[in-house]
């Protein structure tokens, strides 16, 4: 008879743990949670059952329980068998256990309004990898009425489902994180899409969607060069391939200007999982950038010519007039007032001309040359103030490449710069040399002058900043110089660089890079038209 009754409880075994191992297929985790709770209620021949779902730390993210109470009530109840009672135990034991009688054993919490009679109790942990992922409790009115066979049936249970609950838990995030980055693309108003590192549409947003004009089946695991068949996606496809991460392109067929960039992603040092891909709609931006070189550009040029007209004529009258008069002082002030937003319209002309990127073909120059005729003019300035002015060129430097006008003008600016922030009887020093190992040409002027603080160096590159420090204070400008030698310096690709100690001095230099020596460079006379030098000069 105990034979029998051994044999028919084996084959149950058998026939639950078949089912549950059937429930590893299952993804949903609401279905696999409540049948293996059902399954093994049956088998044990329990009353009632109740399934906690832990998320890290204890919490219970989601729970069946045997009563139906208003939630608030349920986690109320939840978190203190969790804290105190059964489930708490086998938490921390890490294993399942058996209460006897609830009247008896301590680890039973009573609700003293449960209505609910539970005089015996099974509880087992699902643990997953050392951690714990639900705690299951079976529950009878009887005393004595669960042995140490249903324990030992409700933990190879426990076994089975904890990889079938794990596999739902698993698809349940990764659905939910699908669905979290699906609302923030939709949400993003730039257009963004992802490839894969073969060039493949993976993931795009509605925005991007409408650039491509075409419905999301024709664009998805696509290559993006194939599904993108106008020129501007063709050059956005070749700007990835070539590696850029940020690029700007007019899209002509919208008439928008974007600002591009790529991102890739990668699993720690292996190689590239995939590409982002955002779309900056800069149109605007851009419009008002034009706009204002436009502005700029009719501005000056409308106001250079009455200027030139006063100037003419203030000169003529000077001319002519006697210089201990009133009226020659008053002429000489419109005279000196008029120069000065003669030489702002042209500074802030000759700025915004190099920004925009209007430049004159290159061509291949001699600095030494260009050095030397620009001490020739200001020569006088420095012996009015008595100062003197010294140089050490190199002999035989190299030839340099690019726009010799817009590089004799950076000479030019920084000499003069020099003598204007030297009180007199100082001394300035040009130099100029090649250093051949790094290819390139170098520029410095050295002055003795007032120098600037420190804390009025950092913008001194600026359009319209005048350090006006000590000494300097009455020294007229346009505080255009040096941001007009930035641009045509780094137009040119080299840096400009300075250093200086108030009250002591500063050096402000440049450097060029030195063109490959090659036989067939464009003549010195020609507007070769390479690189970004194309555009000439009105
Ligand atoms: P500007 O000379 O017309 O004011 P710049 O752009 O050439 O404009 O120079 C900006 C500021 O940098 C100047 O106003 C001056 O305060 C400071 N600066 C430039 N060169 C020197 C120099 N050699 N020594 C001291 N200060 C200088």
């Amino acid at each position: 008879m105990a034979n029998t009754g051994q044999l028919t409880r084996k084959t149950q075994e058998v026939a639950v743990l078949s089912r549950i191992s059937e429930l590893v297929l299952s993804l949903d985790l609401d279905d696999v949670l409540s049948k293996t709770l059902a399954l093994l209620t049956e088998t044990v021949g329990a009353e009632r059952g109740s399934f906690f779902l832990l998320g890290p730390g204890r919490a219970a993210q989601r729970f069946i329980t045997r009563r139906n109470l208003p939630p608030e009530i349920s986690l109320f109840v939840v978190d203190t068998v969790l804290q105190q009672g059964l489930a708490g135990w086998v938490y921390r034991h890490k294993r399942g256990t058996i209460v006897y009688d609830t009247l008896t054993d301590e680890r039973w919490v009573q609700f003293p309004d449960d209505p609910t009679p539970v005089r015996s109790v099974l509880c087992v942990p699902f643990v997953y990898e050392g951690r714990i992922h639900g705690i299951m409790t079976l529950e009878h009115a009887e005393p004595d009425h669960f042995n140490e066979d249903d324990l030992r049936l409700a933990r190879a249970v426990a076994n089975q489902a904890t990889i079938a609950i794990r596999n739902a838990q698993l698809f349940d995030q990764v659905t939910t994180h699908e669905r979290q980055l699906q609302t923030v693309l939709e949400s993003i108003e730039e257009p963004v899409l992802t490839i894969t590192p073969q060039g493949h549409v993976k993931l795009i947003n509605p925005a991007a969607l409408s650039m491509f004009g075409r419905p999301e089946e024709a664009v998805i695991d696509r290559p993006l060069a194939e599904v993108a068949a106008d020129p501007f996606f063709r050059q956005v496809a070749e700007h990835i391939a070539a590696g850029h991460e940020h690029f700007e392109l007019r899209d002509d067929h919208l008439n928008r200007d974007y600002l591009v960039r790529v991102s890739s992603w990668r699993e720690g040092e292996a190689s590239e999982l995939g590409r982002v891909i955002v779309f900056n709609d800069i149109t605007t931006l851009k419009d008002l950038t034009r706009l204002k070189s436009q502005m700029i550009q009719i501005a000056s040029h409308d106001l250079k010519n009455p200027l030139g007209v006063i100037q003419g004529y203030t000169d003529m009258l000077l001319a002519d007039l006697s210089s201990d008069t009133m009226i020659y002082s008053y002429i000489s002030d419109i005279a000196r007032v008029t120069r000065r937003m003669l030489d702002l319209v042209t500074e802030l002309l000759n700025l915004e001309r190099i920004e925009t990127g209007a430049t004159a073909g290159q061509k291949r120059f001699d600095p030494a040359q260009a050095i030397r005729q620009v001490l020739a003019e200001e020569q006088p300035k420095a012996q009015r103030k008595q100062q003197t002015l010294q140089h050490e060129i190199e002999p035989e430097l190299p030839p340099l490449l690019g726009d010799p006008t817009q590089v004799r003008e950076c000479f030019r600016n920084l000499i003069d710069n020099a003598i204007k922030y030297t009180p007199e009887r100082g001394s300035i020093t040009v130099r100029a040399f090649a250093d051949h190992s790094e290819g390139r040409f170098h520029f410095q002027v050295e002055d003795t002058g007032y120098g600037i603080p420190q804390e009025l160096q950092g913008k001194i590159f600026q359009r319209f900043y005048r350090a006006k420090q000590p000494g300097a204070e009455d020294i007229p400008g346009t505080g255009l110089g040096l941001s007009l030698v930035k641009a045509i310096i780094e137009r040119h690709g080299g840096e400009v660089w300075f250093r200086s100690a108030a009250g002591q001095g500063s050096t402000f230099g440049l450097w060029l890079p030195l063109p490959a020596a090659q036989t067939d460079d464009a003549p010195a006379t020609s507007a070769g038209d390479v690189g970004p030098f194309t555009t000439p000069l009105e």
